[in-house]
């Protein structure tokens, strides 16, 4: 196993966005979904072009799973998965866009609407979780890895076992706290309002799965 560290720059983003009261956390699903459906996206344009994959579109869908129990929230998607430099590569960096410098320029004027604008996108699931496990396997690979991370400190990768290919994103939802509400996070109807608000485009099926306590 081994354990990494983000790139300064991740690490000043992640914490600021972690600790600002960022009024719009529900957009977090928005961008997960659309990490999603940009893997789905990949594995369907491969498809077309090579003869030895076949695109059934039954196959292909995004999965929202709330565990209340387990405080768990999990995005899953049957797309085109990441190697283990993949993982290391697009979950290490954040902020690539140039979103962090666009922030400190309008800081005081509009800091509430940028995460929402520029979709910092994966890491925005640390505004409602305080550890994320992603699971993935790649097209083509045998081999599955695992990367976990509890925000800044860093985080770390190992193999692991996948049956499908595809990617498998789990959120341990927050504590709520006298401030703030996370439960809402793990709720039927609310993932659903926000489902319908952000993602009713999206191309795929969005299935859904709720365990009640
Ligand atoms: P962006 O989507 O703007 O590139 P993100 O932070 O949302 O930025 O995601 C970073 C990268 O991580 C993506 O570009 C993609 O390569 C990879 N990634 C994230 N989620 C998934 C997923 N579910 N399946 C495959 N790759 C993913
Ligand atoms: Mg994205």
């Amino acid at each position: 196993m081994e354990k990494m560290q983000f790139k300064a720059e991740s690490k000043r983003l992640l914490e600021m966005m972690i600790n600002s009261i960022y009024s719009q956390k529900e957009i977090f699903l928005r961008e997960l979904i659309s990490n999603a459906s940009d893997a789905i996206d990949k594995i369907y344009y491969k498809a077309l072009t090579d003869d030895s994959l076949s695109f059934d579109q039954n196959h292909y869908y995004i999965k929202v799973s709330a565990d209340k129990e387990n405080r768990t929230l999990t995005i899953s998607d049957t797309g085109i998965g990441m190697t283990k430099e993949e993982l290391e590569n697009n979950l290490g960096i954040i902020a690539k866009s140039g979103s962090l410098a666009f922030k400190s320029e309008n800081e005081l004027k509009d800091g509430h609407d940028i995460i929402g604008q520029f979709g910092v996108g994966f890491y925005s699931a640390f505004m409602v979780a305080d550890a994320i496990t992603v699971t993935t396997k790649t097209i083509g690979s045998e081999e599955a890895y695992r990367w976990l991370s509890g925000g800044a400190e860093g985080y770390t990768i190992e193999l692991c076992e996948k049956e499908e290919v595809g990617t498998e994103i789990i959120l341990s939802i927050k504590e709520n706290t006298e401030d703030d509400s996370f439960d809402e996070y793990l709720e039927e109807y609310r993932l659903k309002a926000i489902i319908k608000k952000y993602s009713d485009f999206i191309r795929y099926p969005i299935k859904m799965d709720v365990t009640e306590r």
